[in-house]
């Protein structure tokens, strides 16, 4: 998936661009209880095609100390890191000093930058654009990130290099596709090197560029599984090391690309936001999840209990995983991992009659009835499936817009346990009938 990144001064409006780009994906997730969201890094979506997100908030390319040089830093590797840049520039306010050391700092990023108008609404194209000429960042492309007008041509302009990529093959025998993911220092490459041990990694092929992740399939107790690799791995002698330094951006990527993660979580420490954070990106993607809270045999009981508590707390959005307690120093826990990494998968991939569906459908019907929302009475009629990885169950019927998030968390919850889907989520998408 191709990775936008806004830039710009305060108040230009990119969070503004930000949510609609992203906007599909909110509407998703925004009834989901306990939920952290990120609000820079995000999915979008056009059509079939999708595309990162990221927004550099508070971006100063001249900070040198202080929260604002960490934002900036962070900036930074987002632009290192981007495929495409959007530099957002405030039509209203015209062009600021401020404006000019963004771009100054963007002439040299070695990347497509698209200098965007934004705030264009009313105005006329020319007059919108006049002042940024100077800018030396090629035509500006007006927008209104507020009302709508321009985005999905800007869209189309950012992501028009970058050809579609065929959806990976989903063969039965290449198994499942796993991201490891988790903040710095939890123990990722450590369970990397567990999982791959010696001898079991099949030859693999490194990528033509360094930003796209490596897949390195591997074998385990019989059973194929790929790896989809987020820290440049390199084997040195008989380990495999990370390269590279923790990147939200290619953690993302990675959640795109898998179909189940594993979220490796420190015993030792705290949850912290970040850990937070990265969850509420795997469940935003749908992905099935398998939690590994590793360093197992470094902590003791009082504080096993403590991160238990920790847990259940801070990541109580997460009840659809499975949690493993392990040791990926002393490879203690990885093959019941494992075995949850398979039944993740095949929960994420399931296929589910239309009839068996709607039986489930009625059942739940039965047990409780959706509420009478004034004159309105939802009426629910069938279900059919309408795609994996998360499953999605397509419900028909008539007055589906009164449906309240409680009654559909029911039904998930109503679909889940009818078909023993553990580790996965699924979702509920209403269609009606006419
Ligand atoms: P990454 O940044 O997530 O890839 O983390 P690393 O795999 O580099 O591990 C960070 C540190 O934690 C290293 O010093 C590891 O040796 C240590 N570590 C990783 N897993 C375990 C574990 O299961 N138990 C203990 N005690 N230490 C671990």
């Amino acid at each position: 998936n191709p990775t936008i990144v806004l830039v710009g001064r305060p108040n230009v409006g990119k969070s503004t661009l930000f949510n609609r780009l992203t906007r599909t994906r909110d509407a998703l997730v925004a009834d989901q209880p306990g939920l952290t969201r990120d609000r820079h890094y995000g999915i979008g979506r056009v059509g079939e095609r999708k595309y990162l997100v990221v927004d550099t908030a508070g971006f100063d390319p001249v900070a040198k100390d202080g929260i604002m040089h960490e934002m900036a830093r962070q900036a930074e590797q987002a632009i290192a890191e981007a495929d495409v840049l959007l530099f957002l520039v405030d039509g209203r306010a015209g062009l600021t000093p401020h404006d000019e050391q963004i771009a100054a700092r963007l002439r040299r990023a070695g990347r497509p930058v698209l200098l965007v108008v934004n705030k264009a609404e009313g105005m006329d194209r020319g007059m919108a654009a006049a002042d940024f000429h100077a800018l030396g960042l090629g035509d500006p492309l007006p927008v209104s990130a507020a009302h709508g007008d321009g985005v999905r041509q800007l869209v189309d302009v950012a992501l028009e290099p970058f050809p579609e990529e065929a959806e990976a093959e989903e063969g039965a025998d290449a198994g499942p596709r796993v991201a490891i993911v988790g903040r710095p220092n939890v123990g990722k490459s450590t369970l990397v090197n567990a999982l791959l041990g010696e001898e079991r990694v099949i030859a693999f092929d490194m990528p033509g560029t360094t930003r796209d992740a490596i897949a390195i399939p591997f074998e385990r107790d019989g059973r194929q599984y790929t790896l989809i690799d987020t820290a440049g791995l390199r084997r040195r002698g008989k380990v495999f090391e990370a390269v590279e330094k923790f990147s939200v951006i290619k953690t993302l990527q990675a959640i795109e690309q898998c179909n189940v993660v594993v979220l490796v979580l420190d015993a030792a420490q705290d949850i912290s936001e970040q850990d937070a954070h990265i969850a509420g990106f795997v469940l935003d993607a749908g992905r099935a999840l398998v939690v590994a809270v590793n360093k197992w045999d470094d902590v003791d009981d009082y504080r096993r209990e403590r991160v238990k508590a920790d847990i259940a707390r801070k990541l109580n959005f997460l009840g659809f995983a499975r949690f493993h307690y392990i040791s990926a120093l002393k490879s203690n826990g990885i093959g019941a991992l494992l075995k949850s990494v398979d039944a993740a998968y095949a929960a994420a991939m399931v296929n589910l009659s239309t009839p068996r569906l709607t039986r489930t459908l009625q059942a739940a019907l039965a047990k409780q009835a959706p509420p009478r929302h004034g004159v309105f009475r939802p009426k629910l009629r069938y279900a059919h499936q309408g795609g994996s990885n998360p499953p999605v169950v397509v419900i028909h019927g008539t007055a589906l817009e009164h449906v309240p998030p409680s009654y559909v968390r029911f039904l998930e919850h109503s679909f889940i346990e009818a078909f023993r889907l553990q580790g996965t989520p699924l979702r509920i998408q209403f269609r009606t009938a006419h």
